[in-house]
């Protein structure tokens, strides 16, 4: 029977520190993931301005989240308008 681990011996997750969030990725925690239908965006910002961990962001011109950080809170999906926003399982 295997042994689980207690909390001293697991790995640090979270900030630790100042600045540790470059070394430690919170995104890590997700269980699901944000995925945008494109073609239904209508690039109102509305989930830029809700999201609590400042991680959406355009690129070339379409939205995205920065799965390094995004923690799967699902806020996005909830604000979007046009409701554009599907939660996948991250793994
Ligand atoms: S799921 Fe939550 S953390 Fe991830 S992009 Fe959406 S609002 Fe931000
Ligand atoms: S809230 Fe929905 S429609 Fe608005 S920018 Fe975000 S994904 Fe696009």
């Amino acid at each position: 029977m295997s042994r689980l681990k207690g909390w001293k011996e697991m790995r640090k997750a979270g900030l630790v520190e100042p600045a540790s969030s470059l070394a430690v990725k919170t995104g890590d925690w997700k269980v699901f993931k944000p995925v945008v239908d494109h073609k239904k965006c209508i690039k109102c910002f509305r989930c830029v301005v809700f999201c609590p961990d400042l991680c959406i962001e355009m690129k070339n011109e379409k939205i995205t989240s920065n799965l390094d950080y995004c923690k799967g809170c699902a806020l996005c999906a909830k604000v979007c308008p046009v409701k554009c926003i599907k939660m996948e399982k991250a793994r």
